[in-house]
């Protein structure tokens, strides 16, 4: 029997399955397509999951597949400049198509000791008091301690446990391909300019080096039943000359997708043994580029938790904490996406509403606020009353010896401890403790979770001991 099973071998999926193997956890991913999809949908990484692969020893490899950027236009695509002083050490975001995200997550998975099942599909499922029984389309059955469901926004395992997703359906289909394009550079550049006046769903923009390679995304001419059927060639070039008055002499296309605007959140992320993390618990339009990234959070927060419940040290709720903290981070986003849509209509009320927006982002505070909001490194849970960094994910900080981020790899809780007075004993084997010095913390000692959330502040080792339980169950001996 396995620990887990992770359906979906997307960016939730697999970063989910890294996560589990730090803590030794048997796990197995089921993905339905029998090879590495061709369409590239997110195009980046925002802060926090930059430090979150920093976190886990894994950002050399994204910065050799990226490229690092300060681009405006990542709230409603209204472009101001990059503000200052983000909170942070890595205040860019990193360009790297969403296959070779997907790439380097599964080859960190494999190395780790997952179990990735191409060609794999679940189709049922059922649970018991010790374990779920998820049934394959082969006809096959796989018994594990716990599944999760990360297959996408038309999840089967959120179907199959009865979880609502509640919210409201697509309204504008668009279409998304990568071309070539037979006209000029600058013909391409003067059209999307002006169509871009009166239709902010269509964009050209090149992809590699001049070759003629476009990535395009125009209005469908309706809403289809079933968006996983990508459009013909002809559908595509027809849209062009419908929307842009020419087709550019597109030929040659690599692939071709469509996709929807629903916007909704899946009323649980658990049902008993059965968990829902990325797509498959919310879905959003992709202004602002979060989803995948909401994604890859969403497993760092659940993972270490899991692996606590399997090494049977979890303390009492630990697991449905998160639903209590990923949820409402969600639901901000879906926010934050419904009110992006809005600022991008063309009616006088929401471009007055922008105007208003563009004005007030040009105080550096309101800009600094939404691109925190967009980059997720403002979340804060919910821990209670207390210091101002308590339930706040720490920014990365340089030590006397080495940075915070680089003693965190092994996914485990961390006392950083400024006074050398501070001890963890009896849970050393889940919590580590570092006796070191930063000239950018304020405070005498930190204890961080596993997924760099600061769990207690201060230097009074009674109030220490009383903290450690609430994450890392009681102590040994
Ligand atoms: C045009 C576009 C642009 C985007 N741009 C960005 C961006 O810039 N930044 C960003 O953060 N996000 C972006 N997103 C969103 C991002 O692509 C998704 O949020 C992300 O892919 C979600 O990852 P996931 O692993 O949760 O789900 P998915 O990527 O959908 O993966 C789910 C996996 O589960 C598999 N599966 C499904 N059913 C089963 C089953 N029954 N059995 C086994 N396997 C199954 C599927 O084959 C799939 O591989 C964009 C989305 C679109 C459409």
């Amino acid at each position: 029997m396995f620990d887990v099973t992770v359906v979906g071998g997307g960016p939730t999926g697999l970063m989910l399955a890294g996560e589990l193997r730090l803590h030794g956890a048997h796990v197995v991913v089921l993905e339905r397509d029998a090879e590495p999809p061709k369409v590239v949908r997110s195009l980046g990484l925002h802060v926090r999951s930059i430090e979150v692969m920093d976190q886990r020893g894994l950002l050399e490899r994204f910065l050799e597949h990226g490229q690092r950027y300060k681009l405006g236009g990542y709230f409603a695509g209204i472009n101001k400049p990059w503000p200052e002083r983000m909170d942070t050490a890595h205040g860019y975001i990193l360009g790297i198509p969403q296959t070779s995200t997907e790439r380097l997550l599964a080859e960190h998975a494999a190395e780790a000791g997952a179990d990735l099942r191409r060609g794999t599909e679940l189709v049922g499922l059922s649970q018991d008091e010790d374990a779920v029984t998820a049934d394959l389309a082969d006809g096959t059955r796989l018994r594990s301690r716990y599944l999760v469901g990360c297959d996408g926004g038309r999840s089967t395992v959120r179907k199959l446990v009865g979880v609502g997703f509640p919210g409201e359906p697509t309204r504008h289909e668009t279409l998304l391909g990568v071309m070539e394009l037979a006209a000029a550079p600058e013909e391409v550049t003067a059209v999307m300019t002006e169509v871009r006046r009166t239709q902010l769903r269509f964009g050209a923009g090149p992809v590699g080096d001049g070759d003629g390679l476009y990535r395009v995304v125009v209005p469908a001419a309706g809403v289809t039943e079933d968006r996983a059927a990508p459009p013909t060639f002809e559908e595509f070039r027809q849209q062009l000359r419908a929307t842009a008055g020419t087709d550019f002499g597109v030929h040659s296309p690599r692939w071709l997708s469509r996709f929807g605007d629903a916007t909704r959140l899946a009323e649980r992320y658990r049902v008993g043994r059965v968990l829902l993390a990325g797509d498959a618990a919310h879905i959003h339009p992709p202004l602002g580029g979060q989803g995948l990234n909401l994604g890859i959070q969403d497993a760092f927060n659940l993972g270490w938790k899991l692996a606590a419940e399997l090494g049977g040290w979890a303390p009492d709720g630990l697991l449905d904490s998160y639903h209590t903290e990923r949820h409402p981070v969600a639901a901000d986003v879906l926010d934050n996406t419904r009110a992006q849509t809005a600022l991008m209509a063309l009616d006088p009320g929401p471009q007055a509403a922008r105007r208003l927006l563009s004005e007030l982002m040009d105080f550096e505070d309101v800009n600094r606020h939404l691109i925190e909001k967009i980059t997720a490194v403002s979340v804060r849970y919910d821990f209670g009353e207390g210091h101002r960094l308590l339930g706040r994910r720490l920014r990365d900080v340089e030590l006397r010896r080495g940075h915070l981020y680089g003693l965190m790899h092994r996914g485990r809780g961390l006392l950083l401890d400024q006074t050398g007075r501070l001890s963890v004993a009896g849970w050393t084997d889940r919590v580590d403790h570092v006796v070191d010095a930063s000239a950018e913390l304020d405070v005498p000692a930190l204890l961080l979770r596993p997924d760099g959330h600061v769990a207690w502040v201060g230097d009074d080792q009674q109030e220490l001991l009383t903290r450690l339980p609430r994450w890392f169950g009681a102590g040994m001996g």
